[in-house]
């Protein structure tokens, strides 16, 4: 009894993760930082070089990508 329990908990736990991780894909592209390569969540600085459009996790991250070049 307790097994079957355990066994349902652990498959609930298995659909949950990958359910959630269906999702994060969904929403949305992956977005890499161009100059640190941190994966940028939320509200990507965007700079624009050479007409190609870069994102950066942070205004710091742009100002030495944009030193750098
Ligand atoms: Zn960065």
């Amino acid at each position: 009894m307790i097994k079957t329990i355990s066994a349902i908990i652990l498959f609930g736990l298995i659909i949950y993760t990958q359910v959630r991780k269906m999702l994060a894909k969904r929403g949305g592209e992956e977005m890499r930082c161009a100059s640190c390569g941190r994966l940028v969540v939320e509200r990507p600085v965007k700079k624009e070089m050479d007409g190609k459009e870069l994102v950066f996790c942070c205004e710091h991250c742009a100002a030495a990508y944009t030193k750098k070049e």
